[in-house]
């Protein structure tokens, strides 16, 4: 099935035209948007297929000091030269602009965030900006202790931490990292007192079956909220094998066999795609089923804007936009608005990581 045609949408449901209906921009202050060609009244950042989006998940490097077996494996060298990377002055004005349009979430992630020299300058930059409603990081936290004050003050009030096992000969067989660095990080958050901590781990049989209570009580007694993430095709295909691959619906029968689990329908933490539980103590887990949960992609709210300055309507898909190019050859912010239009435009309605989705860049690459 691949290479797709980037510009063609599944199952020819929507056929864009090539232009896009922007409506006026009034003032600095009213809602901005793109919307759809064919019901232009509505006034709000929808992409074709009527979703909100207004999440903008910003990858500051591909560069990493873990090596996750299914993001960024020992031996993969898929990082970019230097200037290829987008400036913070040049990630700064993306964002000023998509504030504009009417984001208002925004989380940096990598790679690893925390390796980027002076990236807490940037995030305090960032973090002054006005219209940014939702700030937040994600980390695999060895890097964290030491900034984590400045992070708090930053305003940063969400932070994600991946812990996929508390076992430390595994941890460190995974990630090439001693847990006791990531558990200073994860201590560090909760000492401080940052609003939200998500700890997310990935399922892998063999490996996370005797972890997931243990991650639960961890969770709980740190009040971080736990989530379980189903691994996807996105630096590799070769562990989407039954041998290595566990459903979220695994993962929740094997809690619940020890743990009575109750949906929580009312939980938007965050308006992500994770389905949410709670344990009778009031302990909240979700659900992360990129590839069992068929509804998956109907709540999606958010783009990518990858460290190398592309923007990607979605994870499962090839298809993005070369917003560098617009910002290294003096383009405006309004060329810059338009690339935002296309991309809701053409934004997939869902991802094919369920068809024989071959990944053409790492997670690290993208932006997890
Ligand atoms: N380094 C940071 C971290 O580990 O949280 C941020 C970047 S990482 C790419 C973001 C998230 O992507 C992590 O929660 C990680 O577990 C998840 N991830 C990476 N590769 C994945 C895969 N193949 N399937 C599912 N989740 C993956
Ligand atoms: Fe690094 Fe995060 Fe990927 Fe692990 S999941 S290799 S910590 S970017």
């Amino acid at each position: 099935m691949f290479p797709r045609n980037p510009e063609s949408t599944r199952e020819g449901r929507f056929r864009p035209t090539g232009s896009f209906q922007s409506l006026r921009f009034p003032t600095e202050t009213a809602i901005l948007g793109l919307v759809n060609p064919n019901e232009p009244q509505i006034p709000a950042l929808l992409d074709w297929s009527k979703r909100r989006i207004d999440y903008l998940r910003i990858s500051v490097t591909d560069r990493c000091n873990e090596r996750c077996l299914y993001c960024m494996p020992q031996g993969l060298k898929d990082w970019k030269e230097h200037s290829e990377i987008l400036t913070y002055e040049e990630t700064l004005r993306v964002v000023r602009v998509a504030i504009r349009l009417g984001f208002r979430k925004f989380r940096v992630t990598g790679g690893e965030p925390l390796v980027r020299k002076d990236v807490v300058s940037f995030l305090e930059e960032l973090g002054k900006l006005d219209g940014v409603d939702s700030f937040g990081l994600s980390t695999n936290a060895t890097l964290l202790a030491p900034v984590a004050e400045r992070l708090r003050a930053a305003g940063i009030d969400s932070v994600n931490i991946s812990l996929d096992t508390l076992d430390p000969a595994t941890y460190e067989r995974v990630t090439l990292r001693p847990l006791a660095q990531a558990l200073e990080g994860i201590e560090a958050v909760r000492r401080l007192e940052f609003p939200r901590l998500k700890l997310n781990a990935v399922l892998m049989r063999g490996q996370s079956e005797d972890q997931l209570l243990p991650l639960l009580r961890f969770a709980e007694e740190r009040g971080a909220i736990l989530r379980f993430i189903e691994l996807m095709p996105v630096t590799t295909r070769t562990l989407l094998r039954p041998e290595t691959f566990l459903s979220i619906g695994e993962a929740r029968k094997l809690i619940e066999k020890t743990v009575p689990l109750e949906r929580d329908p009312e939980a938007k933490l965050g308006h992500g795609p994770a389905v949410y539980y709670r344990t009778p103590s009031g302990q909240r887990i979700g659900f992360i089923g990129a590839m069992t949960d068929l509804h998956f992609c109907e709540s999606c709210n958010k783009i990518r804007l990858t460290s190398d300055g592309k923007i990607r309507p979605c994870l499962g898909s090839h298809l993005e936009f070369d917003l560098r190019e617009i910002l290294r050859s003096g383009g405006t912010d309004e060329d810059v608005i338009q690339l935002f239009g296309k991309t809701l435009g053409l934004k997939p309605k869902e991802h094919e990581f369920r068809e024989d989705y071959t990944p053409n860049r790492s997670m690290t690459g993208i932006g997890g």
